[in-house]
């Protein structure tokens, strides 16, 4: 009989259910991988084979999701020479050093920024890896969350065009595209589970419009299509030197080119879509396209600010990314909701742009819309049983009793009590349970230092 898991006496269970509850003096009973019972303590049982009992202090929520990452420049950060440029000069000044990544440093790389990640509240994540240089590949960034245990959905990135060609990237960097089709297909085989409560799926994610052939975005689309739950990721429109090369090369913005490909629809993402006009805005919501918006990022390269607000009136898809840890230089999911709140304010000159509670709403039920999954980002009967406690009585929440629930987005805590993701504790009193922080925090410098020897 599978185990059963009770989470007592808690202050505030925040539900993302359909009429978005918020339960005070509330547990949650949990079997397995799945989620039985959420309500207030008096109608739950009050034994089960694990009890954690959260003594009136905690509020509990379901796990952040994070739509867009690039866990390898984990060991990039702070790089000098790219803490000031704008995208395509950042691109420039890290492809050599990136040319140097090896299949170690793509597994130490995913479990640090996993590691982060979850201390922060994180408990699913998207990873987009669109380069293979020496030995790497992408199954050592699935083996690396497999073993510390957090939800994955893996992106399968390529880059086909190299300088020689009209690209951005040098062309040591890229890879055939008959390659990248054959690997696509082994990996979705070999890794993609489309059942509930799956802890793998695959995306196919060919980089940028700057960086592959349309023929290589059609052909990834057609490949993703043919199983069930493959989705289709890609960078748009983040910064004006991104929209300018779309018009010269193409003669179509971004929205217009994604349209032309066949990359619309519920099935697929993409990323930042700062500068998305109104056309191609008003196409995302009818066509249930997604959209990662990732504020850190955009803020340091300062790529602009994604109309946020009018995406989501007009009702489209919207999950939140750290984005790569080279842009950010960090990968905190409370910061990153926090932020998304304020910069969605700075862009409107107009503090009602987002309350905290729908910054929250982004960070879990958007990301899961955007990943298409409706077994994670809410607490109900039903769900994965993927959620954070964090402690009330901590500096951070001192004088917020007025609404701790705003205070999670307002009040700037920055790392979670507790976390279980698919039933397992992975966080417990702030320590991370399934990896050595301190083995992994030495093992990343020394693949960084590996990195700059060789740059
Ligand atoms: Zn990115």
């Amino acid at each position: 009989m599978t185990k059963t898991l009770l989470i007592k006496n808690i202050h505030t269970l925040v539900t993302m259910d359909a009429e978005r509850r918020e339960i005070r003096n509330a547990s949650l009973l949990a079997q397995g991988q799945t989620v039985l019972k959420v309500g207030p303590s008096e109608q739950l049982p009050v034994h089960a084979d694990e009890v954690l009992d959260l003594k009136g202090r905690f509020i509990v929520l379901p796990g952040l999701i994070n739509t867009h990452h690039h866990f390898y420049q984990t060991l990039t950060r702070a790089v000098p020479g790219a803490q000031t440029c704008e995208l395509f000069g950042w691109l420039k000044k890290l492809y050599p050093i990136w040319a140097h990544l090896d299949a170690h440093g793509v597994y130490v790389s995913a479990q640090m920024a996993a590691a982060e990640l979850m201390l922060s509240g994180c408990t699913t994540s998207s990873d987009h890896l669109y380069l293979y240089p020496n030995d790497c590949t992408l199954d050592d960034a699935i083996r690396a969350l497999n073993d510390i245990g957090m939800r994955f959905h893996a992106s399968r990135g390529s880059m086909s065009v190299g300088e020689s060609h009209g690209g951005l990237p040098p062309d040591a960097l890229v890879e055939t595209e008959a390659a990248i089709l054959a690997d696509s297909q082994r990996l979705i085989e070999r890794h993609h589970d489309n059942t509930r409560h799956a802890m793998t799926r695959m995306t196919l994610a060919p980089c940028s419009p700057f960086s592959v052939s349309a023929d290589l975005m059609r052909e990834s689309a057609k490949l993703a299509r043919c199983y069930p739950g493959v989705r289709l990721h890609t960078h748009l429109a983040e910064s004006q030197t991104d929209i300018d090369y779309s018009l010269e090369r193409f003669r179509m913005t971004p929205g217009q080119y994604a349209e032309s490909l066949g990359w619309t629809g519920p099935d697929v993402w993409h990323a930042h879509c700062v500068r998305l006009d109104h056309a191609a805005i008003a196409n995302f919501a009818r066509t249930g396209t997604g959209i990662a918006h990732c504020p850190s990022s955009n803020m340091r390269l300062g790529s602009g600010i994604a109309p946020v607000r009018r995406m989501l009136s007009q009702g489209v898809r919207i999950g939140l990314g750290v984005d790569g840890a080279a842009s950010n230089d960090g990968s905190n999911m409370l910061h990153e909701t926090r932020l998304a709140c304020m910069l969605a304010r700075v862009g409107e000159c107009d503090a009602t742009a987002m309350d905290p509670r729908t910054a929250l709403e982004l960070a879990t039920l958007g990301g899961a819309a955007v990943l298409g999954r409706d077994d994670i980002g809410r607490l109900e009967p039903g769900a994965s049983a993927d959620f954070i406690a964090l402690d009330i009585d901590q500096r951070q929440f001192a004088g917020t009793a007025w609404d701790p629930v705003a205070a999670l987005i307002l009040a700037q805590p920055d790392a979670v009590d507790f976390s279980f993701i698919n039933g397992r504790r992975v966080v417990d009193q702030r320590r991370l349970v399934t990896a050595d922080l301190e083995v992994l925090v030495e093992l990343t410098q020394a693949a960084t230092a590996k990195l700059m020897n060789r740059s």
